[in-house]
């Protein structure tokens, strides 16, 4: 049985690259019985895709003001960093 250490690590490493289906499985299992796990993946699945949005915009059109991170990407990262503070 995976740590939750562990779990972060892989969850982390599953934004990067395709983990083995042994791992998913694992991972999976994981956070369907831990509630810390889940709200560490939920939150790095939202951040990533803030800045992933937020690169593309920039790299198409990095002269418009709209370049810069909107203001609802904005609210989403404040919200996660809420939850993950308390
Ligand atoms: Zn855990």
């Amino acid at each position: 049985m995976l740590r939750c250490r562990d779990i972060s690590k892989l969850v982390s490493e599953s934004m990067e690259r395709q983990l083995p289906l042994g791992q998913r499985l694992q991972v999976r299992m994981h956070l369907m019985l831990c509630r810390l796990c889940a709200g560490f993946a939920r939150q790095t699945r939202l951040l990533r895709r803030a800045a992933k949005q937020d690169s593309e915009r920039t790299a198409v059109d990095i002269t418009k003001p709209e370049a810069t991170l909107s203001q609802e990407a904005r609210e989403r990262i404040k919200a996660a960093l809420r939850e993950r503070g308390a």
